[in-house]
């Protein structure tokens, strides 16, 4: 089980330490996890929980290497840093910043090829859902991104889930898992509002293979609290 938290755009690097810091006391012995923390804090955040299990992850990358870019990031940047994997795809990332599913697979692509371990994540609209349309659109996010790779895992995430408080049913999600899984053979992680309250029920699931965790992510208590839950 591999549970990941996505801070989005919070916490810069003096809460980032602390975080680090209580986080790297904790006994979380059988499940992988890894932080996604905003650029500005990831270089704390590596150094930090050096020396631990748990991996640091960023929240994009671009797939060249340098360039006329400005406000992206590289993966051999990232690696330079200590980086040990990139979030690609999210929904906030298409829904706000353009992200369209040959650029999502442009930056895995670049990332694994760099060494990165990279977490791509797919999900349907409520829109789409609602018109029956979540299979279809599935197809073509788990499409684009390629073969499968040693370094690469999916991470379904409802975007009508996301930050939303409402989460896919158990049944729901093993669903859309299943259907991901039976086109790229990677593992396949769930998000969309995963809290200490519902976690062990989603993890449950057959083919959820740990969780992308949002809000849940920022607060230590309820972080380790989804991260136990993965162990049961
Ligand atoms: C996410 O942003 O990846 C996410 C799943 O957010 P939340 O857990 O807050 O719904």
């Amino acid at each position: 089980m591999l549970i990941a938290g996505n801070w989005k755009m919070y916490k810069g690097p003096a809460e980032t330490a602390a975080f680090c810091r209580a986080l790297r006391d904790q006994e979380l012995d059988g499940v992988d996890v890894v932080v996604c923390p905003p650029y500005v804090s990831l270089a704390t955040a590596v150094e930090l929980l050096a020396g631990t299990e748990i991996g640091v992850a960023a929240q994009n990358v671009h797939w060249d290497g340098e360039g006329p870019y400005t406000g992206e990031v590289s993966a051999s940047m990232l690696r330079e840093l200590g980086v040990y994997g990139a979030i690609v795809g999210h929904s906030e990332r298409r829904q706000y910043f353009g992200e369209t599913d040959e650029t999502v697979a442009k930056r895995a692509r670049a990332a694994l090829a760099a060494g990165l371990f990279v977490i791509a994540c797919v999900g349907e609209t409520e829109d789409e859902r609602a018109r029956d349309e979540t299979e279809t659109v599935l197809r073509r996010q788990v499409g684009a991104l390629g073969d499968p790779d040693e370094n690469l895992v999916i991470a379904y995430e409802p975007v009508w889930a996301i930050g939303t408080g409402k989460t896919a049913t158990p049944e729901l999600a093993q669903e859309a898992h299943a259907l991901i899984k039976s086109l790229l053979d990677v593992p396949v992680l769930y998000g969309g509002s995963v809290k200490p309250d519902n976690a062990a029920e989603l993890l449950a699931q057959p083919g959820v293979d740990g969780a992308l965790v949002g809000g849940a992510s920022l607060d230590l208590d309820s972080f380790t609290a989804i991260c136990r839950a993965a162990t049961r």
